[in-house]
């Protein structure tokens, strides 16, 4: 099964991705995940992304879509795999379906996540992240057990540097142009499935596993 979490950067895909993927025993692909892994080995794609992340714009369809289709190529998403952040664009939805159709795959469900956009900014304002296993923390809705240490694994928080008020604001602007045009592109496919980003974490999350089964 090849699922798709579609939502504004704060929507809560990360932090909803964990859950899912364990459930469904799904590979997670988060492309953001994957640029910053590049931009800290400071390897030649690292190094072109860096600039686009560091002013909230989106990373070239080229790039992106090598990236991303490398990874997908792993065994691991052989049968499936719960894609986080990919595809932004048409362009990127366009490459991931003549991809998967060239290999008898195809994407099977999109879950978009809505969420209000005050929400949103307060979300990414107050978010940490585990700098070993990525996992997504909030100062006030879902904080650590101990300040500034992982639950999972013990390692150290950080807050990323594209989460300040002002990038955060432009990564709203750069999705309501270049990625809400998704929402009508799968739902003409059949396979959108909308869901209120605003419950809990608790509650949004049962809605999704609900939608899957
Ligand atoms: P968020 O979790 O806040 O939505 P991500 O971690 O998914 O953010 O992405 C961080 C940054 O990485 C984006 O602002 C963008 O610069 C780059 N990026 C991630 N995924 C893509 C993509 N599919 N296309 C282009 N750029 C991307
Ligand atoms: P995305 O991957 O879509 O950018 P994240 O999963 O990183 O979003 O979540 C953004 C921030 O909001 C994190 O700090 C996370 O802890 C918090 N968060 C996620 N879901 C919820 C929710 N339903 N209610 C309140 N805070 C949430
Ligand atoms: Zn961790």
């Amino acid at each position: 099964m090849y699922v798709i979490l579609l939502g504004p950067p704060g929507a809560g895909k990360g932090t909803q991705a964990a859950n899912i993927s364990k459930t469904f025993a799904l590979a997670h692909v988060a492309s953001g995940e994957l640029f910053r892994e590049a931009m800290s080995s400071g390897s030649e794609l690292g190094l072109q992304a860096k600039s686009f992340v560091d002013r909230g714009e989106l990373v070239p369809d080229e790039l992106t879509i090598k990236l991303v289709m490398s990874r997908l190529e792993k065994p691991d998403c052989e049968f499936g795999c719960l894609l986080d952040g990919f595809p932004r664009t048409t362009g990127q939805a366009e490459a991931l379906d003549s991809g998967f159709a060239a290999e008898n795959k195809k994407v099977d469900k999109v879950l978009f996540i809505k969420v209000s956009d005050e929400e949103l900014l307060r979300r990414l304002s107050g978010r940490w992240i585990c700098k070993s296993c990525q996992t997504p923390y909030h100062m006030v809705s879902s904080p650590p057990k101990e300040a500034g240490r992982c639950d999972k694994c013990g390692g150290e928080l950080y807050q990323r540097s594209d989460d300040t008020p002002e990038t955060a604001r432009n990564r709203l602007g750069v999705y309501f142009r270049e990625t809400a045009p998704l929402i009508s592109y799968y739902h003409n496919q059949g396979k959108l499935v909308e869901l209120n980003g605003d419950k809990s974490i608790d509650e949004v999350g049962v809605d999704l596993i609900g939608a899957l089964r």
